[in-house]
């Protein structure tokens, strides 16, 4: 009831509002200075359904609020002796912005994004309606929630997702750094030797998450971990053999810590610390790398060197080898296609403020020269990321920004780089050319040019600079700070 107040406040008084659960967006999407914020952290009810039913599904499932985060998610997985697809991050909102972005988990190579394991959602929508969307009901909704982004289509309240059978997990963990034992040459062959069976990896089901930096002067790759759902530590050391062989003939003792575990929780637990963001690490950006890349050792080497171009400028870069293309299939969704095909998702970082230009405008495009036609994460990429409506959705954009115009004709929901975004924009930058989510938020004028119902975003990729669009006064009022 007070979601439905909220949104028909905001949309009678035309004041901008902000859905923010763990705030943990590295857009800045749940933040907008003088808005009014709606706070879904305390959404916190979880049910457990023994035997759900719900289209073709027959099986275990949870109710959870949108409150609920990954953490607390999986304790009552556990509870119940069931398995459930979400984030390796312990405080991400589940049911939030991680499921309404896609969310890959250390499950996805399995199962899928944790977006297709979404059965129903109840959602307060634009005009102030509470509705149940699923394949069956407000199937389009339903369609575009799944993926299509947070803060765009309504506010969620709640989801069902499907559970799955309790599993054993083997990992891996270990860290290689230059020095006096390990030249930077066989550093490099070493790395390269694990990126060779990326393809063979994720289709045994595994996920590795790694990092790789020089910030200490020393090239640095941590793995953390290796993570094999499934699978038993003699299974994986048959699926990695080639890797243990190269790295001997390369002369480097890696040092490998396997541990066994009997359910996803215990394993996950300990592999995944609480993590840390924004006191060294200032702005992301990101790419999906296709598995064509890996058939292809010419493509491969390009890509590698793409990835080392990166650590070598002073970036960090986090690594996930995943594959959310799962052998039983997946449901057609808003989830960008460019993760169907992906095999690599990697995250490059900048340190310091100074190097926020080279991420956008020097690594981002050397990433996409390699990898094109491809596209990035949207809850984990750059800021500015240019033409980020088919970065993020491919050829599914056209048809979420309809769907957006006809849900939200009031633009009541608008968040950075969100579908229908580019008709908006923030009065002041900071540092030059990130939008300031402390400024005004602007409607842009009707572009004169435009011939059809959607804009020709490619004008903002091509020159972001001389962007020709001007804005009209701002229509959203900062309502609260303005004075
Ligand atoms: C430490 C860390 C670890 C992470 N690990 C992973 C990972 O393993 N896998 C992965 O895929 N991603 C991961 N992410 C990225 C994460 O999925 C995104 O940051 C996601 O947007 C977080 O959602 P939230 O609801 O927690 O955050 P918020 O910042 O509160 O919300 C994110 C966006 O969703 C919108 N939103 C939130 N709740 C609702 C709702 N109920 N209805 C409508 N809109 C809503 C907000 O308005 C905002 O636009 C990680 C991020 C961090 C910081």
């Amino acid at each position: 009831m007070s979601v439905q107040l909220a949104i028909n406040l905001a949309r009678n008084l035309n004041i901008r509002l902000v859905i923010k659960n763990t705030g943990h967006d590295f857009s800045a999407k749940s933040t907008g200075a003088g808005s009014l914020s709606l706070w879904t952290h305390n959404l916190k009810d979880i049910r457990f359904y023994d035997s759900y039913h719900e289209g073709s599904y027959k099986g275990p499932a949870f109710k959870m609020g949108a409150g609920v985060q990954v953490f607390e998610a999986y304790k009552a997985a556990r509870k119940n002796n069931v398995t459930i697809v979400g984030g390796e991050g312990r405080t991400v909102g589940i049911t939030g912005g991680y499921i309404l972005g896609g969310g890959h988990s250390p499950l996805s190579s399995i199962y899928g994004m944790g977006s297709d394991q979404v059965l129903s959602m109840e959602v307060v929508t634009a005009d102030g309606q509470f509705l149940t969307a699923s394949e069956t009901s407000h199937p389009e909704l339903f369609w575009a929630l799944r993926g299509g982004g947070g803060s765009t289509f309504g506010v969620v309240t709640s989801m069902v997702i499907k559970a799955f059978p309790k599993i054993p997990v083997t990992t891996l963990t270990f860290v290689l750094s230059t020095g006096r034992d390990v030249l930077v040459d066989q550093f490099w062959q070493t790395l390269r030797a694990y990126f060779q069976d990326f393809i063979k990896y994720t289709d045994a089901g595994m996920y590795s998450y790694f990092s790789l930096n020089a910030l200490s002067g020393n090239y640095v790759w941590t793995m953390q971990p290796w993570f094999g759902p499934n699978l038993t530590k003699t299974q994986f050391e048959e699926i990695t053999a080639p890797f243990w062989i190269a790295t001997r003939i390369i002369g480097v003792d890696l040092k490998p810590v396997y541990k066994e575990y009997d359910d996803f929780y215990e394993a996950w637990d300990e592999s995944f610390p609480l993590e840390s963001w924004g006191t060294n690490l200032q702005r992301p950006g990101s790419r999906l790398f296709p598995r064509e890349n890996w058939e292809n050792q010419t493509k491969l080497s390009e890509t590698f060197e793409a990835i080392r171009y990166v650590v070598d400028s002073g970036g960090y870069v986090l690594g996930f080898n995943v594959a959310p293309n799962p052998k039983g299939g997946y449901p057609d969704s808003a989830v960008n296609p460019a993760w169907r095909k992906a095999v690599l998702h990697a995250v490059d970082a900048v340190t310091i403020q100074f190097w926020s230009s080279i991420l956008t405008y020097d690594w981002s495009p050397l990433w996409r020269y390699v990898s094109p036609g491809s596209g990035a994460y949207l809850s984990e990429s750059d800021y500015i990321e240019p033409d980020f409506q088919h970065s993020f959705w491919g050829n599914k954009y056209e048809r979420l920004y309809k769907l957006k115009k006809q849900l939200d004709p009031w633009d009541v929901f608008y968040a950075q780089n969100a579908v229908g975004s580019e008709d908006f924009q923030m009065s002041e930058n900071v540092f030059g050319i990130l939008p300031s989510q402390n400024s005004r938020l602007c409607r842009r004028k009707p572009d004169p040019l435009r011939s059809s119902a959607v804009p020709d975003f490619r004008r903002t990729y091509i020159d972001p600079i001389v962007f020709i669009w001007t804005m009209t006064e701002c229509e959203k009022l900062l309502q609260f700070d303005d004075g």
